[in-house]
């Protein structure tokens, strides 16, 4: 009999994962007391003020409606007001901004919005699998778009193919990165709009770590370049900023023809968010932001304890500005798998293989700093009484 499942669908590279989690389980089993640092989700609570708005929105039976299909007039004022703010940019509720149901959900329906099957995207090397498997998905073609840790996990458009500037139609950037950590200024986006303007190719910037910064680093928005809304779009989240992971709500913006090609998309496939989680949002977007604050001290605080337990253990990793990961080389003689199950049994602790995030991540592991901070410490603990020195470790080939 014929499978009931697509090719593609069969096709889907192997979760990277699996070996870890099966590890974990059988160490759980076991009675390990084990710490995930590998989960890329905030520990911390979504802020009360929000919470209350919600609580508000659903005693009104107005909201139990279908939102529009872009999303409620409320949200999307608070995403213009909140880029007015935060950048100085302008943008059209009605034209330029479109509610999502998380930001993972639009990245994943804007490429059949974008390409065609066949056609190639540009996708960074190490970054966020969805924009890899998306493409796949959407019968695209994946492109690797190398990030050097020589050039701070940046692009450097000149060193692409010519072929390739001429096949791409689409590129992701991502910053502050996941799983890099690596932010960067206004010049690399200006880049990146010169190259989609030479080129005539789409950019989607992935901004989901756009306000988790430290040591008053302010990560711009793709949209702060004059033209960028002639190419690019930018996505954001409220996830990762206001710990609402689980009420799936985030937001694109920029140009108008790909939001309305999603809007597209997304009207044949999904009805837009609750409305009481939209207002809630909307209220989080039109705070003072002090939650905000109170969050990134509390990784700040993290980052720095993990950046020395690593040091302890001769990994040095220059302290990032941004996102609640740390990215760092696995030491001599380890591949990223192998060190990762290493932390695993020797300390109980997960760690993502660098691998996971695409070819050029091996040779490299992730710590996310999501975990209650005595964890951390615990973790910390653990990871400063690893022994790398005497286990002269062989690869397996
Ligand atoms: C977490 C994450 C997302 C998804 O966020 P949601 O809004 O919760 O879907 C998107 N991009 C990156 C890089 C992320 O780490």
């Amino acid at each position: 009999m014929s499978s009931l499942v697509s090719k593609r669908v069969q096709g889907l590279p192997p979760y990277l994962f699996s070996v870890i989690d099966e590890k974990k389980k059988r160490l759980q089993e076991k009675g390990v007391d084990v710490i995930d640092l590998g989960i890329g989700a905030p520990d911390l609570p979504t802020p009360n003020f929000i919470v209350e708005r919600l609580i508000k929105e659903l005693q009104d039976p107005q909201n139990f409606k279908y939102s529009g299909y872009s999303g409620c007039q409320e949200f999307r004022e608070a995403v213009a007001a909140f880029y007015k703010k935060q950048y100085d940019v302008e943008l059209d509720p009605t034209t330029e901004i479109l509610t999502l149901i998380g930001s993972k959900e639009g990245i994943a329906h804007v490429i059949p919005a974008m390409i065609d099957i066949g056609d190639a995207v540009l996708i960074p090397d190490p970054g966020y699998p969805v924009y890899r498997t998306a493409t796949y998905l959407a019968g695209g073609e994946c492109i690797d778009l190398p990030l050097d840790p020589k050039n701070q996990y940046r692009p450097i458009f000149s060193q692409l193919s010519q072929s390739i500037c001429e096949k791409a139609k689409l590129m992701f950037l991502n910053y502050p990165g996941n799983p890099t950590a690596a932010t960067v200024d206004l010049d690399v986006f200006e880049e990146a709009v010169a190259f989609a303007k030479q080129h005539q190719i789409g950019v989607i910037h992935d901004s989901a770590y756009g306000l988790v910064t430290f040591d008053s680093f302010k990560a711009p928005s793709i949209l702060q370049i004059d033209g960028a809304k002639d190419f690019a779009v930018e996505f954001g989240s409220l996830s990762k900023s206001f710990n609402m992971t689980g009420w799936r709500i985030g937001y694109v913006v920029g140009n108008r023809e790909i939001i309305r090609a999603l809007s597209k998309v997304k009207s044949n496939c999904d009805t837009s968010q609750f409305l009481p989680i939209q207002k809630a949002a909307a209220e989080a977007l039109n705070s003072d932001y002090k939650t905000v604050e109170q969050n990134n001290a509390v990784y700040n605080e993290r980052l720095e304890k993990m950046l020395d337990a690593l040091k302890d253990i001769g990994i040095h990793v220059e302290k990032p500005k941004g996102s609640f990961f740390i990215w760092a080389p696995v030491p001599t003689g380890f591949t990223s798998q192998q060190f990762a199950e290493k932390v695993l049994e020797e300390a109980g602790v997960i760690i993502t293989p660098g691998n996971a995030f695409g070819p050029s991540g091996e040779g490299y592991f992730r710590i996310s700093l999501s975990v209650p901070t005595e964890r951390l410490d615990e973790a910390v603990k653990r990871i400063k009484s690893l022994n790398l020195e005497v286990t002269k470790h062989v690869p397996n080939h």
